[in-house]
């Protein structure tokens, strides 16, 4: 099922390996491989280059930035802090690989004068400075910040890093996928040996987060697939309780569901009660007062039908089926594109002009209509989509960036003005501080079309909000359309169906009444598009011609919507064609009757079409007929998927009745279905339906899945107008799924994810090795690594006297359920490396110096003793065999332990403990107790994220004892935001 892999660009040298630590790998990397430029200069930034690749289709520059992080403008690191390394010290030295956007502006007509944002990626005039949308001087910002970025991983000199983002094909990569520059990072990461690397998946798209839907598809992120496992869950969840939700969620049979959604008792729109979510749900119906329990039984009678005996039966085979789907089409669509820039290219070689004229003139008017209704519907264009596996939204830090400084929601305490009441550590992720697009008012973001596409396609969303009300309105009642024609489901003319208990397996069986054209396109834009697809068939001569070729022609014919060709081409084959002669002669046979044939190669699997030759077809124009008398005894094998649009076009589709879709299906699928060799019947399936389903389809079909089902499972929440107390429990026993929303809850909570690449131990015993060949070069192993030298594992205290900062959380050792907030004395263990026969003076010498190499509150580091050796002389040798592969604990002195450097997390204090379990930054939101000084969850507490937090608040425990006599309430109702 899955593409071929394609190629990882990589170095040159495939050969080259590294057996040291780190942070000798990197600067050995640095210095043989890349070369120095001034590319990019930026304080304390030093910019090296290395080439991918070099001369093939994927070739690619990866910038390796050295960042000095005395002299650069930031100090802290918040990945860090949110993995849990907080207690790191800040090392001396960090490096980012970047691969760096290969978008171009000028590429894209609709971004003449205009550039994209490097902050917030929405396109502005190129002369702006300040863009209008995130309010930043991006040319003023470190270039470290920029989310544009390709792929971006960084790793501080101890060995541990943050994968920063990844932007694959579909947020404008132009050559390199989401696959390939992860590849490369765990290259990067593999031949360097980093130690540990975090990643926070916020990867979404549309509001729908990929850290919930992919583990429900296949048990793991996106970054699991590599390797990324739990890191760390927000709101005390562990590792044990994200696998335990993810195959609750996985396994969870659909029969289950179309139970529960089945019993679910009809309501409006408003199913929810937060205002936020009954928004967005009525968004994402287009607007349409229709709850969503048909559809998401709709969406599940589709992919049972399409797939057959295949037909997922768990939640997870569901999603699954999905994503798989989308992957197929988006494939197939971008196939597709290649012809037709083909095509152009050899139409432009031939000389010819193009259906330049009325065509492009209607497109203009379409375009022109489809950007009114976004700018209707209240989105800004966006014109990057960089979430696809976007990675933590990070303000650029600067100068004298404090955490608390952007007061996201912040509420200056009376008590303490310095301090701000909600951690801006934690910046409430529902409000970020700058979007990293623009978002709707609803605050989704906007389901755009992918923005590189070569031609703007119609938004579904948009379209279907600003233009599905008025479709009747305008049929009836526009003049300016010529004709009324009626479509496939038109003239099936379905009886209102009344829904038969039985037939509800299917989905529901709504009868609308009398329709004209249940798409979402105008008849006029019907019948232009399918001419110009009769058109091509006619052109190429009576001979069978693949469906992507029809289609890429089609577009070159000036059809710029795909949705459009695709619903146009599902129906094509039941429409009698008209051939009229163009030199107008009234003699006989100057007009001829044709159809079109459809048939699946038998080898491809492609779907190809043919318009039946006619005598003279090459003089003559093919036009299709719409008219209702035209296909009138081809009901049955009518091969258009059933109620296809359902979904989208609620308000006016009617379905037929599951039994007639079902004959028609399989009267459809088996004759034409032929197994294409060396794919499963399972594969074959998936093909074939794919073929069948638009992305648009795709898009909307696992938005409704996400939002009615894993999300939040909708029979289980409560009744809007009824009491949840009495009737909302009563109901929610009977509902299968109710534990689907806890499940939900815990994977969306956990986004911290980390991969181990080298656990410090394995190099102690790492050697290069043996020199090969005559010549006695190493196959690939490098100074500094000696294959004789002696490795020893040392733990530093550098803070002997205890007297550090404490960090919060630092230790778990939990009595009477209050832990201890203690002092880190020691930054992770290292490995040094000493000569063979080592004194106790190497031993102290090799160590001064790793560690005084590494942090910058080390620089002035002594080992005063090892212990073990504290009577030993610094003379004495050690003993290969004794030392070698050892693990020694040195103390000593010289830290600067009151510096900023000292620990990643910064020098504050925390004290956390929320009821949740939690004692620990996790990177949530946060409050702080005016009389106890603990922060706790906002969430934990009541406080929605969409509430501001109140201006005084006292916990629960400090509210009992009446340590307060008067404050806000323990709960946290109320407090209405503010400054
Ligand atoms: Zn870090
Ligand atoms: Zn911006
Ligand atoms: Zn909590
Ligand atoms: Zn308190």
């Amino acid at each position: 099922m899955e593409e071929p892999a394609e190629p990882i660009p990589w170095l040159r040298n495939k050969d080259l390996a590294y057996y040291g630590p780190f942070r000798d790998n990197v600067k050995a990397f640095i210095k043989n491989e890349t070369e120095a430029d001034d590319f990019y200069v930026e304080g304390g930034i030093l910019g090296h280059t290395v080439t991918l690749a070099k001369g093939t289709k994927y070739e690619a520059n990866m910038r390796v930035y050295e960042e000095t992080m005395l002299d650069s403008s930031r100090v802290h690191c918040d990945c860090c802090r949110c993995i849990g390394w907080h207690h790191h010290p800040v090392t001396r030295k960090q490096y980012h690989f970047i691969i760096h956007t290969d978008f171009r502006a000028d590429l894209k007509p609709e971004l003449k004068g205009k550039r994209i944002c490097q902050i917030c990626t929405a396109a502005m005039p190129a002369k702006d400075k300040v863009c209008a949308s995130c309010g930043e001087n991006d040319g003023e910002t470190s270039i470290l910040d920029y989310q544009t970025h390709l792929m971006h991983g960084m790793l501080h000199a101890n060995g541990c890093g943050h994968l920063m983002r990844i932007n694959g094909r579909e947020a404008g990569s132009r050559v390199l996928s989401g696959q390939q520059l992860i590849q490369i990072w765990e290259k990067v990461c593999n031949l360097l040996r980093a130690r540990e690397v975090s990643v926070e998946d916020v990867s979404q798209k549309y509001g729908v987060e990929f850290r919930l839907l992919n583990p429900v598809a296949c048990g793991k992120t996106w970054y699991g697939t590599f390797g990324y496992q739990f890191g760390k869950g927000s709101f005390g969840n562990t590792a044990a309780t994200h696998r335990k939700a993810a195959e609750l969620l996985r396994n969870f049979p659909l029969a289950d569901v179309v139970h529960d959604f089945k019993n679910m008792r009809p309501t409006r729109a408003n199913s929810s009660n937060n205002l936020l979510e009954l928004k967005a749900e009525t968004e994402s119906q287009g607007g349409s007062l229709h709850s969503g329990d048909d559809e998401t039984l709709e969406v599940i009678a589709r992919y049972e039908v399409l797939m057959g005996r295949h037909a997922p039966r768990t939640l997870g085979g569901l999603v699954a089926l999905l994503l798989r789907l989308q992957r197929i089409v988006r494939r197939n669509d971008k196939a597709e594109k290649e012809l037709l820039l083909r095509s152009q290219r050899e139409s432009k070689e031939r000389g010819e002009g193009g259906d330049e004229g009325a065509d492009a003139k209607a497109r203009r008017r379409e375009e022109e209509r489809e950007a009114a209704a976004k700018r209707k519907a209240g989105t800004s264009e966006a014109l990057f989509e960089p979430l696809a596996f976007q990675h933590h939204s990070k303000r650029p830090k600067r100068v004298g960036y404090k955490r608390g400084d952007d007061g996201v929601n912040g509420v200056e305490s009376p008590t303490s003005p310095q301090q701000r009441r909600v951690m801006s550590s934690a910046k409430p992720r529902a409000l970020p501080s700058r979007p990293l697009r623009p978002r709707g008012a609803d605050g989704l973001v906007p389901a755009t079309e992918s923005p590189f596409k070569a031609e703007p396609a119609p938004n579904p969303r948009h379209l279907a909000a600003s233009i599905r009300p008025q479709v009747k309105r305008e049929l009836d009642l526009d003049p300016t359309q010529p004709k009324k024609l009626a479509s496939r489901e038109g003239k099936k003319q379905a009886k209102p169906s009344t829904s038969a208990p039985g037939s509800t397996k299917m989905g529901s069986s709504k009868a609308f009444d009398v329709e004209v054209n249940t798409s979402r396109w105008s008849d006029a834009r019907i019948e232009t598009a399918s001419n110009h697809c009769v058109e091509v068939l006619r052109e190429h001569g009576g001979k069978y011609m693949p469906r992507q070729e029809v289609r890429a022609l089609a577009r070159a014919k000036g059809v710029g919507d795909t949705g459009l060709l695709d619903h146009v081409l599902k129906n094509i084959s039941e429409r009698r064609v008209i051939l009229t002669k163009t030199a107008p002669k009234a003699e006989k046979g100057a007009t001829q009757r044709a159809s079109i044939k459809r048939r699946q190669n038998a080898s491809t699997g492609q779907l190809e079409y043919m318009l039946e030759s006619v005598p003279g077809m090459s003089k003559m124009v093919a036009s299709v007929v719409i008219s209702a008398g035209a296909s009138g005894g081809k009901k049955t094998s009518s091969p258009a998927p059933p109620s296809k649009k359902s979904g989208a076009d609620k308000v006016l589709i009617k379905s037929e009745p599951a039994q007639q879709q079902q004959q028609r299906r399989t009267t459809h699928v088996k004759p034409e279905t032929v197994k294409r060799p060396g794919l499963t019947g399972e594969q074959n399936a998936m093909e074939e339906a794919a073929r069948q389903l638009t992305r648009d389809d795709l898009d909307r079909d696992i938005k409704l899945v996400y939002k009615s089902v894993l999300e939040h499972y909708k029979p289980a929440r409560p009744r809007p107008g009824r009491p949840p107390s009495k009737d909302g429990k009563g109901a929610k026993s009977k509902v299968r799924g109710a534990d689907l929303v806890a499940a939900a809850r815990v994977l969306l909570d956990t986004k911290q994810f980390v991969k181990t690449y080298v656990p410090v131990e394995s190099l102690l015993t790492l050697r290069p090795p043996p020199p090969r060949g005559p010549d006695g070069q190493g196959k690939g192993g490098r100074p500094p690594m000696l294959a004789k030298g002696l490795r020893v594992l040392v733990t530093a205290v550098i803070d002997a006297k205890n007297k550090g900062p404490k960090v919060s959380g630092m230790d778990v050792s939990a009595k009477g359920g209050r832990r201890k907030h203690g002092v880190e004395t020691k930054p992770p263990p290292e490995v040094v490396l000493l000569p063979p026969d080592p004194l106790l003076s190497d031993l102290k010498l090799a160590v001064n110096k790793c560690f005084q190499d590494l942090y910058v509150v080390l620089a002035k580091f002594k080992v005063s003793y090892a212990v073990g050796f504290e009577s030993t002389k610094d003379a004495t040798k050690l003993g290969a065999k004794k030392i070698g592969g050892a693990r020694v604990e040195v103390h000593g002195d010289g830290a600067d332990l009151e510096s900023e450097f000292r620990y990643q997390g910064g020098l504050d204090q925390w004290v956390v403990r929320c009821v949740c379990g939690t004692c620990d930054d996790d990177g949530e939101r946060m409050i702080c107790c005016d009389a106890c000084e603990v922060w706790m969850h906002t969430r934990c507490v009541s406080i929605a994220d969409s509430q501001g937090t109140p201006r005084k608040w006292t916990c629960a425990d400090c509210e009992n004892k009446g340590k307060v006599s008067s404050g806000g309430g323990g709960g946290g109702g109320g407090g209405g935001g503010g400054n």
